[in-house]
């Protein structure tokens, strides 16, 4: 159930191959138990609470309902868990990851959501890009050092609260053939008489014709080939020393954008609230409630073009038994819709808000004038078979936002009147291939079943019709 108090998400869910809709705090929890590195052997409290903070920030500004781009893959939801949106893991994920301390980290999680109920991190009233990292090894980096671009709030701050991390200093070893696979160079073959020089390591390597080494400076102390060849048991002096494996040494673990994690829970262990230490790491943030979208005007800076088909003498549409006329029906269900929808915030313009002759091509200027979120074209149906009814929507192939509202008004027109489902489908109809908006066609009901064409003729059942598509489209615009 939708419970307009809570904020919710649209995911595409790779597990499941659709899109799911969720809570914007069930979404919270667990992207932060699979955020807290499991390195922090003692979780603070007002740790967590940055982390969750961290994460609402981060999923808001993502959100299409805040204004936010949406996942870059699935273009009708705001991220999706494949990762290029960002990593969730869920529980099963979780309970791996944390093992003995899954149930507790999970209940502190939940509490520090509750503590921290709809704060996120702004500046200049926006979700700033709440970048975190593990351990930042001294010093937090300027963002322009990082991802290029001046951020105001990713700034350098020195930190040595990450002193104690396990990841303050990192060591790895790497295969020469590694290096040469990963960075596409190429080391010298190694020969046997290969000259290697690593100061303070071998040097001064002299060789006789043969290339036997005659001295050979090893660790800063001189000795003689045949030396070395005695002490190290080698085959012969004809030799050289070859790097095998490169050993790196590293300080930090991470980008060291934004917040450092290691040392963040330091601080709230040494009695820091989850305010100081956010302002500790972003520069000149402010936390703040989110502020929802404005529920009286749901539809707000929504501009639409709504289009009743056929007009004048010469184009009435099709017909009823009783002679009732397309024309006129589709033109009162457009009048009250630019009302209903008027109401919730919209700008609306009818193509023709008369009995008048307009063309097709008109029609198209007009809507490539305006342009519109949406162009919505009102019809109805005929069949000589006076017993077919329902209703039919038609979207220019591809078009996937004019898709999405189709469902959204066909499931409203479903629940509130009772209409046939008769599909959703893609067509190629003047209008839907020549307006740049998205458009859609919408052939309401087959004018040509009786008794149809009796509730067509009820001015009550129309506001019903022209209700059931602005829900649709206040669905629409929902997540
Ligand atoms: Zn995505
Ligand atoms: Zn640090
Ligand atoms: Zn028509």
């Amino acid at each position: 159930m939708i419970d307009d108090r809570f904020i919710y998400l649209k995911i595409y869910s790779r597990d499941k191959k659709r899109i799911i809709i969720k809570r914007l705090e069930e979404i919270v929890k667990y992207i932060t138990a699979t955020q807290i590195p499991d390195s922090i052997e003692n979780v603070h409290p007002e740790f967590i609470k940055v982390q969750v903070i961290l994460a609402r920030t981060n999923l808001i500004r993502k959100m299409r309902m805040f204004g936010g781009e949406g996942c870059l893959k699935y273009s009708e939801c705001d991220i999706c868990d494949e990762g290029h949106c960002i990593t969730i893991l869920y529980e099963d994920e979780l309970k791996e990851k944390w093992g003995s301390r899954y149930n507790s980290i999970m209940r502190a999680i939940e509490d520090s959501i509750k503590a921290t109920e709809g704060l996120i991190i702004t500046m200049n009233n926006k979700p700033i890009m709440a970048k975190f990292h593990n351990t930042c090894g001294g010093a937090t980096e300027n963002s322009e050092n990082v991802i290029g671009n001046r951020v105001m709030y990713l700034r350098k701050v020195l930190c040595d609260y990450c002193l104690n991390s396990p990841n303050w200093e990192g060591y790895k070893e790497i295969s020469i053939e590694e290096i040469e696979e990963k960075l596409k160079v190429k080391f010298p073959n190694l020969t046997p008489t290969l000259r290697i020089d690593m100061k303070g390591f071998i040097e001064e390597i002299d060789r006789d014709e043969e290339g036997r080494i005659k001295s050979i400076k090893i660790g800063g102390k001189m000795f003689k080939g045949t030396e070395i060849k005695e002490i190290l048991k080698l085959d012969s002096t004809r030799f050289s020393i070859v790097p095998k494996i490169l050993g790196v040494k590293t300080c930090g673990q991470g980008d060291g954008l934004g917040l450092c994690q290691h040392g963040a829970n330091q601080m709230a262990l040494i009695g820091f609230k989850f305010n100081d230490i956010i302002n500790y790491y972003f520069t000149g943030v402010e936390i703040k409630e989110i502020e929802k979208p404005c529920i009286k005007w749901p539809l707000k800076e929504k501009i639409l073009v709504i289009d009743p088909g056929h007009g004048g003498d010469d184009n009435v549409g099709v017909k009823g038994h009783q002679g009732l006329m397309e024309k006129d029906v589709v033109l009162k269900i457009s009048k009250r819709l630019k009302e209903f929808l008027e109401k919730l915030g919209a700008v609306v313009y009818l193509t023709r808000d008369d009995d008048e002759y307009v063309s097709l091509n008109r029609r198209a200027e007009l809507a490539n004038k305006i342009r519109p979120n949406f162009f919505i074209s009102i019809h109805l149906n005929s069949f000589y078979n006076p017993s077919i009814r329902g209703c039919e929507m038609y979207y220019y192939k591809g078009d996937i936002e004019s898709k999405r509202l189709a469902e959204c008004i066909m499931d409203r027109m479903v629940k509130n009147i009772n209409v046939v489902n008769k599909g959703i489908k893609v067509a190629a109809f003047f209008l839907l291939r020549e307006v740049g908006a998205s458009s859609l066609h919408i052939d309401i009901d087959y004018i040509t079943n009786p008794e149809v064409e009796k509730l067509l003729q009820n001015s009550e059942y129309i506001d019903k019709i022209s209700e059931s598509i602005t829900q649709g489209i206040v669905e629409y615009y929902k997540f």
